[in-house]
């Protein structure tokens, strides 16, 4: 049968969008992905040495305070309750992170009480004589001090961008809370968890409709596809993967970060206590070590072997390196506003996802995002067709 609507990405948007299409609007679902796997960069497989779970793209940890999307994808998969609890490593001690009561304290050699750690702070803060604080380094500097800042911040961050942190943006620093108690949980949200029998059960449940038929290994902007741009404005398609690519690149190319992965296993049951240690200080190339057996200790994985991987961050600028952050800079923004112009303008396509829209999205944002088209977009013109 053909199908009456093409989802291109087959990540946690794709399968949103494929699974609502075919629920609620009873269409044949064609869902195309590039990669040989569902999930886009949340699926994980079992490392072929220990049988540890390890996620391919970097390791994901689900959160969220949405009630509809936990509802949603409750449907999908059981969640075993897992909240990720940062650490640090700056020259060569562990501090808690994010930074917290117990960071603080333990940088400064004290026993502060919350009163007296914020006081001690705005001590440090107020000695920032900078004009008002529009980068990275300046808001930091200007919020908690110049000491804990060049420790937990400086180094660390200037892996993950290799920019100067005064051309980045001040918003990026208020994504770390820094806490006044000793809850170094990383995130807030109500809802933490990860998908108890793994991302890959989790992506094929969702994939798993008798109207939904997925093609892997299929390039939807190769000319040789077997289903490709051709079909643009006879059938409908949700597009999810990079909106430069799907216009050739017209407007310029968008940047992203990346990550190179060196994967090693150990003969010992626990090589660092934790899921991630990140590596505070510049002079250490790699940015975090996550050891995977930590995120399932429910599970009954060997005693005498675990699986590390070490993270670089860099510019994506090599043919086939993965696009993970988008940079987001100046010349970025004035790009994506003329790809807007040409999706609007594009028929019977809906752009979405992270690399459809050019923004971070956690999995529940894509998850929410893709619900959303549904309810404001696509539902609304599958209406007006007779399907
Ligand atoms: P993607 O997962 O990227 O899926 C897009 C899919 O489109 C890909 O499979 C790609 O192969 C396919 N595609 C692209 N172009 C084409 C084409 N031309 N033809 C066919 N297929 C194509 N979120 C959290 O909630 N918690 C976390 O801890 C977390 N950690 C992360 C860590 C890293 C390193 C990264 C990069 C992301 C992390 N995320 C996390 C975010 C999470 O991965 C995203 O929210 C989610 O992947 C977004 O889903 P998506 O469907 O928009 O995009």
């Amino acid at each position: 049968m053909s199908p009456q609507l093409i989802v291109v990405g087959a990540g946690l948007f794709g399968l949103t969008v494929a699974r609502e299409a075919a629920e609620r609007h009873g269409l044949h679902v064609l869902v195309l992905d590039r990669r040989s796997h569902l999930g886009g960069n949340a699926w994980s497989e079992a490392d072929p040495e220990t049988g540890i779970e390890v996620h391919r793209y970097g390791p994901h940890f689900f959160h969220t305070n949405n009630e509809r999307v936990w509802t949603y994808l409750n449907r999908f998969t059981a969640f075993t309750p897992f909240s990720y609890r940062g650490q640090s490593n700056h020259r060569g001690e562990i501090f808690p992170l994010p930074v917290n009561l117990a960071t603080i304290n333990q940088f400064y050699r004290a026993a502060m009480s919350p009163d007296e750690a914020r006081a001690r702070l705005r001590e440090e803060a107020s000695m920032y004589q900078g004009g008002p604080a529009t980068n990275f380094e300046d808001k930091a500097i200007s919020l908690i001090g110049r000491p804990l800042y060049e420790a937990f911040f400086k180094g660390y961050t200037t892996k993950q961008w290799q920019t100067d942190l005064r051309l980045l943006p001040a918003e990026t620093l208020t994504r770390l809370p820094i806490r006044y108690t000793y809850d170094n949980r990383w995130f807030n949200d109500k809802y933490q968890a990860q998908p108890a029998d793994g991302y890959a059960a989790w992506m094929r449940s969702m994939a798993d409709h008798p109207r939904i038929e997925v093609r892997l290994g299929v390039d939807f902007l190769s000319p040789t596809a077997e289903v490709n741009r051709g079909v643009v404005g006879r059938v409908p398609v949700v597009y999810t993967g990079p909106v430069d690519e799907y216009f050739g690149d017209a407007e310029g190319r968008l940047s992203w970060r990346t990550l190179d992965f060196h994967t090693e296993v150990h003969p010992t049951g626990d090589f660092q206590g934790t899921a991630i240690v990140n590596y505070a200080d510049v002079e250490v190339p790699w940015t975090r070590i996550v050891e995977y057996r930590h995120v399932h200790p429910e599970r009954d994985y060997p005693a005498d072997r675990t699986v590390t991987v070490k993270e670089f961050s860099r510019f994506a600028d090599t043919p086939g390196d993965e696009p993970y952050y988008p940079v987001n800079a100046v010349e970025d923004r004035a790009r994506l506003t003329r790809y807007r112009a040409r999706m609007e303008a594009e028929p019977l396509v809906w752009f979405g996802g992270r690399l459809g829209t050019y923004q971070y999205l956690d999995m529940h944002m894509a998850v929410a995002a893709a619900l959303s088209l549904m309810d404001n977009k696509l539902s609304p013109y599958l209406q007006t067709q007779t399907v």
